[in-house]
């Protein structure tokens, strides 16, 4: 299955809500397969439908061991403590930024095949769930910044010491 091109920012399917998929949708299957072959090309952690140009509620994850469809996923829980850390999106190439996000969640989605999903995620995967249901409303990392001056650019050929990964 071939990677697929990731959408930039400017790219106005980034900034809509997207759709609930329904129950026994077709070609489901297909697209979290185009999803992880284009999040594993673009050495990625996450990604959500819509950065590749698809507007339904499906995202993908891969981090601290935990690699995942969700399809229709929500977070029911937050712990109250946040954490401060630098995050980027493979949506805005290069630029990385400070961001808080609760430190765990719980999330509830279903599976490929339908079935309940609840998963508790701490720091790093909590971080990743929340910036990829953020995609899914449209929202980005840099709209949840303090100030936008916060936002800085790594040039692509010191990408490998960047500070953060990418979802
Ligand atoms: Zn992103």
């Amino acid at each position: 299955m071939a990677a697929q091109e990731i959408l930039q920012l400017g790219s106005e399917i980034l900034r809509q809500k997207a759709k609930r998929v329904p129950k026994g949708m077709r070609g489901l299957r297909k697209l979290v397969d185009r999803m992880f072959a284009t999040m594993d090309t673009a050495s990625g952690i996450g990604l959500a439908a819509p950065q590749i140009g698809v507007s339904l509620r499906v995202i993908v994850v891969d981090a601290d061991e935990v690699r995942m469809a969700l399809v229709n996923p929500e977070i029911v829980k937050t712990s109250e403590e946040c954490i401060l850390d630098e995050e980027g999106c493979l949506s805005y190439s290069s630029y990385y930024g400070p961001v808080n996000r609760y430190q765990s969640v719980v999330v509830k989605g279903r599976s490929l095949e339908g079935k309940e999903i609840r998963i508790r995620a701490t720091d790093l995967l909590a971080r990743v769930f929340q910036h990829e249901i953020d995609h899914l409303d449209g929202t980005l990392f840099l709209d949840r910044l303090d100030d936008p001056e916060q936002l800085y650019r790594v040039e692509p050929e010191t990408e490998s010491d960047s500070p953060a990964e990418d979802s």
